[in-house]
């Protein structure tokens, strides 16, 4: 993502800043001059944003480092203004392993305010004045720090699905019923906290508002794909095969292929030498080929090589994660290596809607 700034690579996981942080810091600095705080302050105030982003990316290490403990790879970690997140591949969908990976955040930010305050603690820090004070500033760099993370782990363990407090819920609702009843309840349980969290964040504090969004679209979002997955259960690859498709030929100029796109339906094309296939060429390719090398082009320079393939007993629901994983909208389907139709994530998603379409909508 060109929006965000790259920070570095620990445990081999990428963690970038998404410039939006960056209002944050200004933000602070703004609001801190503006009352007058001498430098020293405002320096001091975001190096101690820092020192919670710091926090926050240890939180979403906890997560990652998990997560591969059941072979599920992180695409990368990016701080946002309203906290972090880890992109895992998938979430695991066994209720014991989602509690494991859930759990691993907060509890990152537990062992973290139980360090701080064993170093305290022997500093001689006089605790009682956590509760004297009001204003986090006034208590010093490092108590300061601790109670913070003390925050991340209790607001982390609010059972506002997709937070990890939902998550957790989720998983000990998937003890006992499907995954796909579980997350429905998680979910409307998720919404409800949104729509408090909203109510909260307009009297008191603008952030919650920010975090309810994300909440509400978040288990929305989740829901959904979860119902189209377990729609997409017992599925076969069969079942939903193109059979009439055009095949491109990668020697063909590239103007033959804008010729078939402009008159017909198909915006995806399998590339195909006679014996076997050899490329996908989707509309951005064409129109980025064209651009790039004009209509002469031969197909087989821009087409993409690098493609998911399937066979016909492949499930649907495992073929439907990869594509979406992939970014890759099209992939052949074989029987015994040889070409017998197309799979498309536009078909898949008409399917879904047809199969909906026929289901009793139920609310919880
Ligand atoms: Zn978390």
């Amino acid at each position: 993502m060109k929006a965000s700034l790259y920070i570095g690579r620990p445990f081999g996981i990428r963690v970038t800043v998404h410039w939006t942080f960056f209002i944050l810091i200004a933000y602070v600095v703004y609001i801190n001059i503006r009352h007058g705080s001498p430098m020293v302050e405002v320096i001091e105030s975001v190096i101690f944003i820092f020192a919670i982003f710091g926090c926050v990316i240890l939180h979403e290490l906890g997560h990652s480092l998990a997560a591969r403990k059941f072979g599920i790879v992180t695409n990368g970690i990016t701080l946002l203004p309203i906290g972090g997140v880890a992109s895992l591949t998938r979430i695991p969908e066994e209720p014991q392993k989602e509690l494991f990976v859930a759990i691993a955040g907060p509890l990152i930010n537990l062992a973290i305010a139980l360090i701080l305050f064993f170093i305290l603690l022997f500093t001689g820090f006089d605790f009682s004045s956590l509760f004297s004070l009001h204003y986090l500033n006034s208590i010093g760099f490092l108590p300061a720090l601790m109670l913070v993370n003390v925050m991340l782990f209790l607001f982390n363990l609010v059972p506002a699905f997709p937070m990890d407090g939902g998550r957790l819920l989720r998983a000990g609702l998937g003890l006992r019923f499907n995954r796909l009843q579980a997350t429905r309840m998680a979910a409307r349980i998720g919404q409800l906290f949104a729509v408090f969290f909203a109510v909260w964040g307009l009297f008191h504090d603008p952030f919650l508002i920010l975090i309810a969004v994300f909440v509400f679209i978040g288990a929305q979002a989740e829901l959904q794909d979860v119902q189209s997955k377990s729609m997409l259960e017992g599925k076969k690859i069969n079942d939903l095969l193109m059979r009439n498709f055009t095949l491109l030929n990668p020697q063909m100029p590239l103007k033959q292929a804008v010729d078939i796109l402009l008159n017909g339906q198909e915006e995806e094309f399998v590339v195909h030498n006679g014996n076997k296939v050899v490329g996908i060429l989707t509309k951005s390719l064409i129109i980025k080929g064209l651009s790039e090398y004009g209509q002469d082009v031969e197909t087989e320079k821009i087409m993409e090589t690098d493609f998911p393939v399937f066979t016909k007993d492949d499930a649907v629901k495992d073929v439907y994660e990869r594509l979406q994983l992939s970014g890759t909208r099209i992939a052949p389907v074989l029987d015994n290596d040889i070409l017998i139709g197309v799979i498309d994530i536009k078909n898949i998603h008409e399917y879904l809607l047809v199969f909906e379409a026929t289901v009793k909508k139920k609310w919880f």
